[in-house]
This record gives structure tokens, C-alpha cells and sequence, in this order.
């Protein structure tokens, strides 16, 4: 019950067990297009460009801005916990002019802070995290396509941590290329990203073709179209890899592949409203039941990502020996957490396979448990009572 990786979909394992396709075999193409199909959905979008990159979340997010970003040019950053650091040092790393928009952790930007900002620095594109899992905050994100189209500026966002669990409304956010990961609510393994590409940020990244640099002969880093500084991550490859056209590039990761479409399957299965109100009802009853131990959570009501939830560690209980006593009599998992909130505040999730009542009442009764042997004292039975009442109330 940590914010990811968490345990995975049985049918996922299931179907990560089937033997070996090449990318080329019809069988397999058949995947890859139906995989394409599923994450329209999953992504909420009509973007034909719509599939896998291999690697683990970070990879989508490092293919996104090495493909969008251009050496020397500026990218505009929400910093509103750890995961926005992240964004900013991959942009560093890229050679582009980094600005920040810095939001105190356990807060979100509001679009009009937004939108100043683009005006103030005019970048090139604007990055932002959606549901960054190290403050447990949830940056809305409608209208904000909408700004940076007005100022054309290229749009991204990492959801990783909510794909699955929140609606990531690509289309409705009118946001250019949204990536994600299957590790957290999508209830799959680490290691595939699921990226959507709009038309217009498909066209940025196609005229970065390694291709054309070379025939034009020019400073590879000069004006538009300046080459992409990596090959593994060169959507504009990648993309020419999931079209008709199949170019070759990468051996497709198999196993993965069919973790991913099986993730998606059973998601759209559930169908996106009845799982992301099975996602709701776990994290609000989560939330209750922390509170009726009298702890206190971390964050902002209101901006609350659904499948994590972040809680402060009670005065004079070592949070470390608690994690380790639901690990080791338990065998739950709870989440630690990072810097500025490392010692501070666990952050308990309830993403993907784990977000069901009966998973979310035994943590709770199992941190009391630990909790009073730690010598913190909560009502007893106080939080199982009111994660159910919770249940009973969405019923
Ligand atoms: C978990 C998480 C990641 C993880 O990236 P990996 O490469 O899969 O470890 C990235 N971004 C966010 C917002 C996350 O919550």
C-alpha cells in the first residue's frame, strides 16, 4: 500500500507469462495497434499517436522533453514537489533554458499563475506534473492547453502516478503529449510508459527527424528543427517504428507489451468512471480512517490526489520502525517520503489493484495496531468504523 510499484493485476501477471513475438510477426503488429486503440482510451483522447515507450516512467518523460525540446530553448517547469525537480534537471541535461514556476510542496498552481508565467517567460514548452506522488497533490490541469495554445507554447504532463486512478482527460486538457507509467493505478509492472501525442506536437517532433538535420547539413542544434539529442527517446523514430510504415528501431520489449495491453483491457473492462470512483471511495475512506486515529493529513483538501494519501507521523513515534512493523508482521507496505517531507509524513496509496475496501481496512486496522504497540494510542476500532462508513455513505 505504498504509492508504487504496488501489486499487480493477476490477469497482468497472466498475460506477462505468454512466450516471444517480434515486432515484425502480424501477430504481434495486431497488438501494437490494438495497444494503440486501448490507450486512446485510457488517455481520454482521440491522438492517433497513442503507444508504448519502453522503460519505465522516467523513460516517457525523458522521451517527451528530449523530442519537444530543442538545445537552448526554454521550458517552463511547475516545481511543486520532487518530481518537478525532476523535469527541470532532464531539461537541464537536454541544454534548455529552465524557468520555474515554484509552488510551495503540498500546494498547486492556479491557472492564472500559470498563464502569468508563460507571459513572464515565454518558453518554448510548459511542463507540469499531475499527480505528483511526493506531496500527494493533484495540479488541475483544465484549461491549461487552452493558455499555452494562445501563446504558443507545446504542452506537457506526467501523469504516472494518476493514469488509471484520476481521469487524465488529454483531450479535454488540451494538453500536447501527456505520458504515464503502469506501476501505479494502472496495476501493472515497472517498466512501459504509455505517451499521447497531438497532431501539432507530433509535427514539432517529426521536424526534428534525425533524417533532415543531415541532409540540411546545418548545426544540428541551430533553429527549428534541431536534432534530437537522443536516439533511444527520438519519438520522431519511435513514432515511424508504431506507423504503417514499421521502420525499425528498438526491439519491442514483448513482455511488456503485453502487460500494458492487458492493464488497459481490464481498465476499460471496469469502464474509466466505475474505476476512478473505485479509486475515490479508497482514498476518501483511507483519509477517514487516518483521521479518526487523530492524525493529521498532509496537504490540501481540496487538490488531494485520490489514490495516495500523505500523513503526518505522530509526535515521538519513529516512522521508520512503524513502516518496518507492517512490513514484517503484516506484510503491508506503506510509502516513506522525500526530502523537505522525508521523516515528516508516510504516504499511504490505494492505486490500481490495491484500491478496494477490504485492502484499505486492513492497513488501517493494522497501522493502529503497530501504532499502539508504538506507544501512540488511537481510538480503537475508531478508523476501520469510519473507512466503512465511508463505504456505506458511496453505496
Ligand atoms: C512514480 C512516478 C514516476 C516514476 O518513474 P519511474 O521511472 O517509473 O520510476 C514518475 N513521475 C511521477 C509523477 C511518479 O509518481
Amino acid at each position: 500500500m505504498g504509492p508504487g510499484p504496488v501489486n499487480v493485476h493477476p490477469r497482468v501477471l497472466r498475460a506477462m507469462s505468454a512466450d516471444m513475438l517480434g515486432q515484425f510477426d502480424p501477430e504481434m503488429t495486431a497488438y501494437m495497434n490494438e495497444t494503440m486503440a486501448l490507450y486512446r482510451r485510457v488517455f481520454m483522447t482521440e491522438n492517433r499517436w497513442t503507444f508504448l515507450v519502453d522503460g519505465t516512467a522516467r523513460a516517457g518523460i525523458e522521451a517527451a522533453l528530449v523530442s519537444l525540446v530543442e538545445p537552448g530553448a526554454r521550458l517552463l517547469v511547475i516545481q511543486a514537489g520532487r518530481f518537478g525537480l525532476l523535469l527541470s534537471e532532464i531539461g537541464q541535461r537536454i541544454g534548455a533554458e529552465i524557468r520555474t514556476l515554484d509552488i510551495p510542496w503540498g500546494e498547486v498552481a492556479s491557472l492564472e499563475q500559470i498563464e502569468a508565467a508563460i507571459v513572464a517567460h515565454r518558453p518554448q514548452v510548459f511542463a507540469a506534473i499531475h499527480g505528483d506522488t511526493s506531496t500527494t497533490m493533484a495540479q488541475p490541469l483544465a484549461g491549461v492547453g487552452e493558455v499555452c495554445r494562445r501563446h504558443g507554447v507545446l504542452s506537457y504532463v506526467d501523469a504516472t502516478a494518476t493514469l488509471g486512478g484520476m481521469a487524465v482527460a488529454t483531450d479535454a486538457w488540451g494538453v500536447d503529449v501527456v505520458t504515464g507509467g503502469l506501476q501505479k493505478c494502472m496495476g501493472g509492472p515497472p517498466g512501459s510508459a504509455p505517451i499521447t501525442i497531438s497532431d501539432r506536437a507530433a509535427a514539432h517532433i517529426m521536424k526534428r527527424r534525425h533524417v533532415e538535420a543531415g541532409i540540411r547539413g546545418e548545426d544540428p542544434d541551430e533553429g527549428p528543427g534541431a536534432l534530437i539529442r537522443s536516439n533511444y527517446f527520438d519519438l520522431a523514430m519511435v513514432m515511424e517504428y508504431w506507423s504503417e510504415k514499421r521502420l525499425n528501431h528498438h526491439t519491442e520489449a514483448t513482455s511488456m507489451l503485453y502487460a500494458a495491453r492487458e492493464a488497459a483491457r481490464v481498465m476499460v473492462e471496469e469502464g474509466l468512471e466505475a474505476r476512478f470512483a473505485r479509486h475515490r471511495a479508497a482514498g476518501a475512506a483511507m483519509g477517514a480512517g487516518l483521521r479518526a486515529m487523530g492524525l493529521t493529513l498532509y496537504g490540501q483538501d481540496a487538490h488531494r490526489m485520490t489514490n495516495v494519501t500523505g500523513v503526518y507521523i505522530p509526535g515521538g513515534v519513529d516512522g521508520e520502525r512503524v513502516r518496518a512493523r507492517m512490513r514484517g508482521e503484516f506484510e503491508i507496505e506503506i510509502g516513506t517520503a522525500f526530502g523537505p517531507l522525508a521523516g515528516k509524513i508516510w504516504r499511504i496509496g490505494a492505486m490500481g489493484y490495491n484500491a478496494m475496501q477490504h485492502k484499505v481496512l486492513i492497513t488501517l486496522g493494522a497501522l493502529e495496531a503497530v501504532l499502539r504497540a508504538e506507544g501512540y494510542a488511537p481510538p480503537a476500532g475508531a478508523a476501520i468504523d469510519a473507512a466503512r462508513a465511508v463505504y456505506e455513505a458511496a453505496r
